[in-house]
This record gives structure tokens, sequence and C-alpha cells, in this order.
């Protein structure tokens, strides 16, 4: 029997909030939320498209998970801290199978990470979720693109490069053994947002992106905000050992890295002279410094010995998403 928008909301979507700063959640025609004195709201939204933003058969579960995800990644990349987020939901039909699914990932992160639903819309019509985060931070704490000098390092969590192998892995443009196919198609759909990293670099890094449209173009995003340019060391990209194993010619892995989108890893930069400590301390996730920020605008590649590379984009573009 198909269920109504209204069983619906109230089945999936309407959820005590663990949070007192929500004063009124889903119900009513807005939701009343608390900032703090001294607080600056940090908002953001994504909207993601089946068929264009992930395959029309990725399970419901991971949709659900991915759509708050990329929502979380954003807050990650300004320093904030996550709080709330509203649902705009347009469905082909009232299907109460996949509405579960999506609602198990998408509920199950924003646990996770002390999130409240407070609010969204539901519709008829093509696939389609629309997102908008909110974090809070204190005021001028925020993570900014444009903070970028020429010296500071530059640093990627994670292993970007894995989400895009995903792609192809479940595109079937990729073969690998099962168990390297199922790690890189798990990091495409259950990407890990690096909130505790965002909030541990405010007040460290100079500026900061979090890795949706690939290393290198995000990256680009730092250096044009910034004014400067970018040397990137490529023996210093990390890779994972299913990335490898997946693809051991390395050009070819480090055309993932730095083309591949959908990584949601943290690109960020930091000052010369806390480099040292910056790589020596405890993080919450895995850090490799990839490179060094420089005056002459452009990305430069180097090899181990120096050299200037470039790498052939053709070889990307079998992979390439479109
Ligand atoms: P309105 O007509 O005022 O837009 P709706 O009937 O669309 O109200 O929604 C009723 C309540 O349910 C609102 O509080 C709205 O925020 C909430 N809501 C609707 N869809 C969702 C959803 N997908 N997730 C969370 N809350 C939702
Ligand atoms: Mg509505």
């Amino acid at each position: 029997m198909p269920i109504s928008e209204f069983d619906l909301i109230q089945r999936y979507f309407t959820h005590p909030s663990q949070r007192d700063d929500v004063l009124l959640g889903v119900g009513d025609d807005a939701a009343l939320l608390q900032v703090q004195p001294g607080m600056a709201l940090a908002l953001s939204v994504d909207m993601l498209v089946a068929g264009r933003h992930f395959p029309e058969d990725t399970p419901a579960h991971a949709i659900g998970y991915k759509a708050l995800a990329v929502n979380l990644s954003d807050m990650a990349a300004m320093g904030a801290a996550p709080a709330w987020v509203s649902l705009a939901l347009s469905l082909p039909e009232a299907d109460e199978g996949f509405v579960s699914a999506f609602a198990e990932g998408f509920m199950g992160l924003a646990r996770e990470h002390g999130v409240a639903l407070v609010g969204g819309d539901t519709v008829r019509g093509p696939l389609c979720i629309s997102v908008q985060i909110q974090g809070l931070l204190p005021a001028g704490q925020a993570l900014r693109r444009h903070g970028a000098r020429p010296g500071d390092g530059i640093f990627v969590s994670g292993n970007p490069g894995d989400a895009a192998a995903g792609l192809a892995v479940v595109q079937g443009r990729l073969d690998c053994r099962d168990d390297d196919a199922d790690y890189l198609r798990r990091r495409l759909n259950y990407p890990t947002p690096r909130v505790a990293l965002g909030l541990a670099l405010r007040g460290v890094a100079s500026a900061a992106i979090d890795i949706s449209d690939g290393l290198a173009a995000d990256l680009g995003h730092i250096l044009t905000a910034s004014g400067c340019g970018a040397l990137l060391q490529l023996d210093a990209l990390p890779r994972s050992a299913p990335l490898q194993a997946a693809l051991p010619e390395q050009q070819q892995a480090w055309q993932m890295a730095l083309h591949g989108g959908d990584d949601y890893e943290l690109c960020f930069t930091v000052p010369e002279r806390d480099c040292a400590r910056i790589e020596q301390a405890e993080w919450p996730c895995p850090l490799h410094r990839i490179g060094t920020i420089v005056a002459d605008p452009g990305l430069q590649l180097h090899d181990r010995h120096g050299r200037c590379v470039e790498l052939d984009r053709h070889g990307f573009d079998h992979f390439a998403n479109d």
C-alpha cells in the first residue's frame, strides 16, 4: 500500500532531538534554533541528482548516508561543528523500502555526529535530494580558502583517488580483486566526513577546502583565492593498498588522486614554521604533506628527482565521469 507523505515524514524523519539548542524541530511551519552569542552560523546546501551525482542503482542506505556526509564535509572544511540539517526529498514514488533504508543511512550518520534533522520538504518527482546544513563556530575562526601563502605546507587527509577508483569499479571500467573492489566501492558510497579534523585545524590551517571535484581542482580553488601557486610531490601522494593493487601503474593512480572526485578528504595549508609540528602531532585521521605553496600561479607536479611531470589527462579520461 502506498504510504502518504505525512506518514513518511512522521515515521522516518521525525525523531526527538538530542540537542537542547533545537527549540522546535519537524512538525511546524519552520524550525526554531538557538544560536549562542559569539557564535557564527556556517550554512551550506548541496543537491544530489540520481544518475548525475550517484549511479541510479546506488543502494538507498548509501544515498542517505552520502547525502549527509557531503554536507558534513563542507562543515569540516570550514572548521564548523555541524548542528542542524534540513532535508528536501524528491521521490519518484512513495517507496517505503527505499525511504526506510535511506533514512537509516542518513539518520545513522546524523546521530554519529550529534546532528539534528529539524525540517525539510517531501515531494514527488525525479529522485533528487537536497540537504541544507548549519554548523557553529566561534566568530572569526572559520577556515577559509584565501589564507595560503608561499612557503606554506600543503597537506591532505586520507587517500584521495579511492572514490574515483570505486566509481570505475561500479561502472565496470576497472577490474580488481573482490576485496579491493569492496573497499574502493565503499570509499565511493560511504566517504568519511573529516569533521574532527576540521575542528582541530582551527587556528592551525592557513586555508582549507574539502575535495569533492578532485585534489587538483579543489586545491586550485585555494590557489585562486589565495593568489599563489603550488608545487606537489607526486611521490608524496598517499595511496591506499587497494588502489595500488587495482592500479599498479603509478601514473594512473596519480591521475585518480589528482583528477578523480568524491573523496571528501580535506586539503589544507599550514604556515612553514608549523609544518614539522603538524607532521609529528596526533590527528583524528591520517595526514600527509604533499607539497608547498609557491608564489608562481598554477600547479606544478614534481617526480622524486625534482623533475616536472606533465600528467596526460587522457589517461584519466578513460576513467572520467561524463
Ligand atoms: P509545509 O507545508 O509548511 O511546507 P510540510 O507538510 O511540507 O509543511 O512539512 C511538514 C513538516 O515536516 C515541516 O516541519 C517540515 O519541515 C517537515 N518535513 C517535511 N519533509 C521532511 C523531510 N524529508 N525531512 C524532515 N522533515 C521534513
Ligand atoms: Mg512542504
